[in-house]
């Protein structure tokens, strides 16, 4: 119990440390991701947030999740709709109007959905929604 007790310290960053009940809520996000989680105050923090438009950076998000499968994304929104913060999707990171970052909410990050399955006798193809031009 003080080992789970002293993760979930560690893993929690100073924004959205608070009651036994956020605690017990990101705990829970946390357990349901398929992918990752970097929060606010982790030493990967400031790399993970970062957007190619440096005039954005000086955004502070909550965290960012880098989502791995459409349950992943369905949890990250249910789960900024849970704590009643926003959040924001984020691909390439190369938009320039700063749409893919977000002060005090949850970057949802896409890279990482980008597979393609082709059918074999090719009657269709599942493309996920971050995979480049070049590849399709
Ligand atoms: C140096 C530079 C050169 C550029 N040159 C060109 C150019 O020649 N031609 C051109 O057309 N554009 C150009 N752009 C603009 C760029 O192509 C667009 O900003 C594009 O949207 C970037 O794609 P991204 O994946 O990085 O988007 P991101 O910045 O990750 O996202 C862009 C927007 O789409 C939303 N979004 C991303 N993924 C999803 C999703 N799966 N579901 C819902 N919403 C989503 C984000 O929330 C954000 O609002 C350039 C940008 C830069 C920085």
């Amino acid at each position: 119990m003080l080992r789970f007790a002293i993760l979930l310290f560690s893993l929690l960053g100073p924004g959205i440390r608070g009651s036994t009940a956020q605690d017990a809520a990101l705990q829970d996000f946390i357990n349901k991701l398929d992918g990752s989680i970097i929060l606010q105050g982790q030493p990967q923090f400031n790399k993970a947030k970062s957007v190619m438009s440096s005039q954005y950076n000086n955004a502070v998000p909550l965290m960012v999740v880098y989502c791995t499968s459409e349950e992943d994304v369905k949890h990250t929104m249910l789960y900024a709709k849970q704590i009643n913060v926003t959040f924001c999707v984020r691909a390439g990171g190369h938009d320039m109007t700063g749409s893919s970052i977000c002060d005090s909410g949850i970057v949802l990050d896409v890279t990482r959905l980008n597979q393609i399955i082709v059918a074999q006798d090719k009657s269709w193809a599942y493309i996920q929604v971050c995979v480049s031009l070049g590849r399709v």
